[in-house]
C-alpha cells in the first residue's frame, strides 16, 4: 500500500467523540495520522495523545496551560499553540485532509466556517454549527467544495442509507431517539430528577452536554434541525421516532415510500470511523450486532407535552432566522445551570422557551448577526438564570 495517508485534524481530541477517533485512527495506521490535536482543558491527556500520535499541531484552549503543555512537546519537535483564535488558525494548515470537528456547542463554529474556507473535508461531530448557521454553513460548503460528512450516529445511518441514491428524492426521514433515561416519565416526577440520574444513559456513553440534552430530548431537537440542513428538507420531512433499544439508527423513506434503515450497536466508533474513511468501509472488530439478542425491536411516539425542549426545537426551526441560534444559545446556558444545580430540569425548557420569546428576531442572519444573537441569548439566560425561579 503505497497510498498517502489521510491526515486528521481532531477538534476535541480529549473528548469522548475526540478519544475514540484517536483509537479508529491507531487501529488504521496505514490510512490515517494525526495532524493537529486541540483540546480545552486537559492538559495531561492531551500531552500523552500528542506523544502518541506525534501531530505537527498541538492546541490547549486554555492558555493557563499552555507552559505545561509547550514544556512536554516542544522537544519532541511539536508546535505548541493556545487559545481559542488559535483552533481557528490551525485548521487552515496545508497538511490537513479532513478536520474532525468534536468541539462541543457554539465554539464548534468559527473553526469550522475556517476549515470550510480552505476547502477542508469536515467530518461533522458538533451538531450545534448546523443548528446555529445551518444555512450558512451549508452554503459555504457548496461554495469552497469543502464536503461534509456526519458523524451524529443518526445523521451518518441517513448518509449511508443515501449512499448510491443519485438524484432519488427523500419523501421523508425517520430519525430514531431513544427516548434517553426518563422515556416515560411525566411532569410531576421530572420535576424532582437529579443532576445524576440525568447524567445516566440507558445506550450510549457520551459527554455530560450531550448526555443532559439526550434526557431532555433537546438532543433529538438539535438533531432534527442538523438533519433538514444536512439533506436539504423541510420541516414536515423529519419525523422523530421513540425507538429504546437504539439498534436501528436511522431511515430514509423514498418517494416510491420504500424505507431504509441503517441497523447495528449503539457504539460511536462505527459513525466516526465511516465518516473517517470515507467512501470506503473498513475492516474492523467491532462487536457484530445480533437479530436474536433483540427479539424485540419497538417504537413509539415521542411526548412533546412533556418534553418540551423537542418541541421548542420545532418551532424555531419552523421560525427559521435566528430562532435556532437563540436555541442552541439558551440551551447551552439552561444545561450549564442544571449541572450546577442552579434550575431544576424542568426548568431548562422555560428558560428557552423565555429567550426565544425575547431575543429579537432575525430572518436572515449573516455571521454578525449570529456572533451578536449567540451574546445577547446567553446574557439573557444567565440573568434569568441568576433570578431564581422567577422566569416571566
Ligand atoms: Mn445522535
Amino acid at each position: 500500500m503505497n497510498k498517502k495517508t489521510k491526515r486528521i485534524a481532531v477538534l476535541g481530541s480529549t473528548g469522548s467523540i475526540g478519544t475514540q477517533a484517536l483509537d479508529v485512527i491507531s487501529r488504521h495506521k496505514k490510512l490515517f495520522s494525526v495532524e493537529v490535536l486541540t483540546a480545552n482543558n486537559n492538559s495531561e491527556l492531551l500531552i500523552r495523545q500528542a506523544e502518541k500520535h506525534n501531530p505537527n499541531f498541538v492546541v490547549i484552549k486554555n492558555e493557563k496551560k499552555y507552559a505545561e503543555v509547550f514544556a512536554a512537546l516542544d522537544k519532541k519537535g511539536i508546535k505548541v499553540f493556545c487559545g481559542e483564535k488559535s483552533i481557528e488558525d490551525v485548521v487552515e494548515s496545508e497538511n490537513i485532509d479532513v478536520v474532525l470537528t468534536a468541539l462541543v456547542g457554539y465554539s464548534g463554529l468559527k473553526p469550522t466556517i475556517r476549515a470550510i474556507t480552505k476547502g477542508k473535508k469536515i467530518a461533522l461531530a458538533n451538531k450545534e454549527t448546523l443548528v446555529v448557521a445551518g444555512d450558512l454553513i451549508t452554503k459555504m460548503s457548496l461554495e469552497y467544495g469543502a464536503e461534509i460528512i456526519p458523524v451524529d450516529s443518526e445523521h451518518s445511518a441517513i448518509f449511508q442509507c443515501l449512499v448510491g441514491e443519485g438524484f432519488n428524492n427523500i419523501e421523508k426521514i425517520y430519525l430514531t431517539a431513544s427516548g434517553g433515561p426518563f422515556r416515560g416519565w411525566g411532569s410531576d416526577k421530572l420535576e424532582y430528577v437529579t443532576k445524576k440520574e440525568a447524567l445516566m444513559h440507558p445506550n450510549w456513553n457520551m459527554g455530560a452536554k450531550i448526555t443532559i440534552d439526550s434526557a431532555t430530548l433537546m438532543n433529538k431537537g438539535l438533531e432534527v434541525i442538523e438533519a433538514k440542513w444536512l439533506f436539504d428538507l423541510k420541516p414536515s420531512q423529519v419525523e422523530v421516532v421513540v425507538h429504546p433499544q437504539s439498534i436501528i439508527h436511522s431511515a430514509v423513506q423514498f418517494e416510491d415510500g420504500s424505507i431504509k434503515a441503517q441497523l447495528g450497536l449503539p457504539d460511536m466508533m462505527l459513525p466516526i470511523q465511516y465518516a473517517l474513511g470515507y467512501p470506503k468501509r473498513l475492516k474492523n472488530s467491532f462487536k457484530r450486532f445480533s437479530f436474536f439478542n433483540y427479539p424485540e425491536l419497538t417504537f413509539e411516539k415521542p411526548d412533546l407535552k412533556t418534553f418540551k425542549c423537542l418541541n421548542l426545537a420545532y418551532l424555531a426551526m419552523q421560525k427559521g432566522g435566528n430562532a435556532p441560534c437563540v436555541l442552541n444559545a439558551a440551551n447551552e446556558v439552561a444545561v450549564e445551570a442544571f449541572l450546577k444545580d442552579k434550575i431544576s430540569f424542568l426548568k431548562i425548557a422555560d428558560l428557552i422557551g423565555s429567550c426565544l420569546e425575547k431575543i429579537n428576531f432575525v430572518a436572515s442572519p449573516k455571521i454578525e448577526d449570529y456572533v451578536e444573537t449567540d451574546l445577547q441569548t446567553r446574557s439573557l439566560a444567565k440573568k434569568i438564570v441568576s433570578h431564581g425561579s422567577n422566569f416571566n
